[in-house]
């Protein structure tokens, strides 16, 4: 059922636990993933990236994700992801999308407001005052499409933190945007760690102490289960999930694509591991997110 991603997550918070968020580049994965938190009836959030957004065909995702969270049996909200460009934001909300990240987390601290607010206005101004809006605090590192780069392979896939949250902005931050949620850099970054996350919670603290606003941690992949679970209690009510679930499915289809092939190129049989994988992927993280 269609429901509003504050509203989702709110909730979740009250019941002590966090909403995950998966990035579908497609409508296989968005399958899986609605297919899983209707098993576990619980909520969840789809994402879709602004690269997606961008194209026409990505348009029509968000319509069909759209239909997809209507139809659901469980609370489902579709978010544009880390979007920077008011015309991509403009298209995904007219496509569908209920929810928007207007990341200005790289832009200098006063840019990053400005075009929170120029994003409210202009969705406003399209006749959608209601699209929740996530905004960014801190610079996260990596990249939110690919876990490491051609010219820097797996084993090498270092990146490095970029700059945590100041918690002292986050008061100002939150009343100027008018965001009703906030992506925090508190040790986590997109993509694959380099070691073990060491994500500092002394510093989510102080954010959480500071705003009654839902908090968001993205680059969850990594993160151990043990350390996912005591999030909720400082208030992070959405964590957002890409990096393992893109591994798990390329893994699954590298392995079965050679039988299937041979299986008279049996695509239907090959998808239905795919919905496997990616909806494994995503029970477990609702299993451990709301444990
Ligand atoms: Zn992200």
């Amino acid at each position: 059922m269609r429901t509003r991603l504050d509203h989702l997550v709110t909730s979740a918070l009250q019941q002590g636990s966090a909403v995950p968020a998966f990035t579908c580049y497609d409508f296989t994965t968005a399958l899986a993933v609605v297919g899983a938190a209707e098993e576990s009836g619980r909520g969840v959030i789809l994402l879709v990236a602004p690269k997606t957004a961008a194209t026409p065909n990505g348009l029509r995702l968000i319509a069909a994700l759209r239909g997809l969270a209507d139809a659901a049996s469980v609370p489902v909200a579709v978010q544009l992801d880390h979007a920077t460009d008011l015309a991509v934001m403009a298209d995904a909300v007219a496509a569908g999308a209920d929810s928007v990240l207007a990341d200005g987390s790289s832009l200098p601290y006063e840019e990053n407001i400005a075009l929170v607010v120029a994003a409210r206005e202009l969705l406003a101004a399209n006749g959608h005052p209601d699209v929740v809006l996530e905004a960014e605090l801190g610079g996260l590192a990596g990249d939110e499409d690919r876990a490491f780069s051609a010219d820097q392979p797996a084993d090498q896939s270092v990146v490095a933190v970029a700059g945590l949250t100041d918690s002292a902005q986050v008061e100002d931050f939150v009343a100027r945007t008018g965001a009703q949620l906030l992506a925090v850099a508190v040790g986590n970054v997109h993509g694959k760690y380099k070691g073990e996350p060491q994500l500092r919670w002394d510093v989510l603290q102080d954010i959480a102490v500071r705003t009654h606003i839902p908090l968001v941690l993205h680059g969850a992949s990594g993160i151990p289960a043990e350390e996912l679970v005591k999030a909720a209690a400082m208030n992070v009510g959405k964590v957002n999930f890409n990096t393992e679930l893109r591994t798990g499915v390329l893994a699954t289809l590298q392995e079965q694509l050679p039988a299937h092939r041979a299986d008279g190129e049996n695509l239907q049989a090959l998808l239905g591991h795919w919905n496997r994988s990616a909806g494994e992927f995503a029970g477990a993280t609702l299993a451990t997110l709301t444990r």
